[in-house]
């Protein structure tokens, strides 16, 4: 088959499960345990349908006030995707088109490096250093662009700020992506420093602390021209992505600010609670700030472990990758599912 030497071809990512059987306790992709907003459910309630005939906003105007106001920036310098997956992907196409390799590190999210094979960009992974954390002069070269989550996935671990500076007036040439997805569950956001640093973008999603990984939407903000310039090249690709009731139901999410800051605290209670019991189970781990416990035992195997979770309908998430092939990615559940975790551990760890 001749055609098929022109084919763009791509190892793709690999999502955690999502399992079809009713009673799991689901522990593997960092969703919220809780629902969203009530004004969610409202706003889909008062969503009329007969509005479908049209286009949405391509701007998606309402969401983007909403989010402007609610972070105190302009509106001229939010971009919104479908999920943060989208904005980050378009980011990558938008400001990685340097001779010199990207940096990321290399126990990070996953689908950065398959988006730079997507998008034939050139990489560099920058090993994390033993306790996980950003080895700061790895940034410090040369390079295409920068892409680190803060707190980092799956380890969990929060950077501080003053690193991420110096990591940005070293490379006024290239744009530095901060990952926020995880930021609401105890760190200190980058946002401020957009004003400061005009090669700076940090990117949040409703995914993980706004419970909304169904609806598919994250934000990026960053000075307004790399915003033009992201949205050129989105509205060449494919102007309408982001759908009506997305919009409406987003912004109602925005806007109630009570609910969001209620199911975060809960989530960051439950987590310090998760911490000390896998601690007296011989778990050891990096400190979390995000939703999240990416931990190892002392002496059973990770993959013995998340396979008797899976065959007792618990479902965490193991890598079996270098470095990070003895680790359980545990995400925080509710307390009551939290609780059957560690009652399940306790017992099997007896036995192993
Ligand atoms: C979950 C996650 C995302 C993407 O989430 P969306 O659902 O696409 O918004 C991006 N980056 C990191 C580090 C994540 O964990």
């Amino acid at each position: 088959m001749s055609w098929e030497k022109n084919m763009r071809t791509v190892d793709p990512y690999v999502a955690g499960e999502q399992p079809k059987q009713a009673g799991v306790i689901k522990l593997n992709t960092n969703e919220c345990p809780y629902p969203p907003s009530p004004m969610v459910r409202k706003a889909a309630e008062d969503f009329d349908c007969e509005k479908l005939r049209l286009y949405p906003d391509m701007n998606a105007e309402k969401l983007v006030n909403a989010l402007a106001g609610y972070c105190h920036v302009k509106p001229e310098q939010i971009f919104v995707g479908v999920g943060s997956d989208d904005v980050l992907a378009m980011a990558f196409m938008t400001f990685f088109n340097g001779d010199k390799p990207i940096l990321f590190p290399d126990i990070t999210y996953s689908f950065y490096d398959v988006w730079a094979d997507v998008f034939r960009i050139p990489f560099r992974t920058c090993p994390l250093d033993e306790d996980f954390c950003i080895r700061k002069e790895d940034y410090l070269v040369p390079n295409g662009g920068i892409v680190i989550p803060n707190p980092n996935a799956p380890t969990g671990v929060l950077e501080a700020t003053a690193m991420f500076e110096e990591i940005l007036q070293a490379n006024p040439d290239s744009v530095v992506i901060i990952d926020e997805a995880y930021i609401d569950f105890g760190g200190e956001s980058m946002l401020p420093l957009i004003e400061k640093y005009d090669n700076l973008m940090v990117v949040q999603t409703f995914s993980k602390s706004r419970a909304m990984a169904g609806i598919r939407i994250g934000f990026a903000i960053a000075n307004e021209k790399l915003i033009r310039y992201l949205k050129d090249v989105k509205f060449s690709f494919n102007s309408y992505t982001m759908n009506m009731p997305s919009i409406e139901m987003g912004t109602a999410a925005v806007l109630d600010d009570a609910y969001f800051k209620e199911i975060v605290g809960k989530i960051v209670a439950t987590r310090e609670w998760t911490k000390e019991q896998l601690r007296e189970l011989g778990f050891t781990f990096a400190d979390s700030k995000s939703n999240f416990i990416f931990a190892t035992h002392k002496s059973v195997p990770a993959r013995d472990i998340f396979l008797a979770l899976k065959e007792n309908n618990i479902y965490v998430r193991y890598w079996n990758k270098p470095r990070i092939d003895n680790y359980l990615r545990i995400t925080i559940g509710t307390d009551e599912q939290m609780q059957k975790l560690i009652t399940f551990l306790k017992t099997y760890l007896k036995e192993h």
